[in-house]
């Protein structure tokens, strides 16, 4: 089975599973990362995919190109699947979806 997405105006993406049970997870990972259609500061669809290496790190972030607020993503120890981190370290969720403007005291 052979699948056309379109996650947004500017990604589509091909999927191929055996059936319905993996074309749905397909498309809950693509969704859950590349679903992110705008800033969640100030709603402009103007976002741009970032990776940061820091010391040998790599870090994935979506950057709103109109406010400088980023999106950050962390990485999955099993399987380097990535995630949207919209909580804190406490489990809560984190205002504007996770959205937050970069302050140096952070990283
Ligand atoms: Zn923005």
């Amino acid at each position: 089975m052979k699948v056309l997405y379109k996650a947004n105006d500017k990604l589509q993406f091909e999927l191929e599973g055996s059936g319905q049970k993996e074309i749905f997870k397909e498309l809950a990972l693509i969704q859950e990362i590349f679903g992110e259609a705008k800033c969640g500061m100030c709603g402009s669809t103007n976002i741009k995919f970032v990776v940061r290496n820091v010391d040998g790190n790599d870090y994935y972030e979506l950057r709103c190109s109109d406010c400088g607020a980023i999106l950050a993503f962390g990485q999955h120890k099993k399987g380097g699947t990535l995630f949207p981190k919209r909580k804190d370290d406490n489990g809560n969720y984190l205002p504007h979806s996770g959205w937050h403007k970069w302050t140096k005291d952070k990283e």
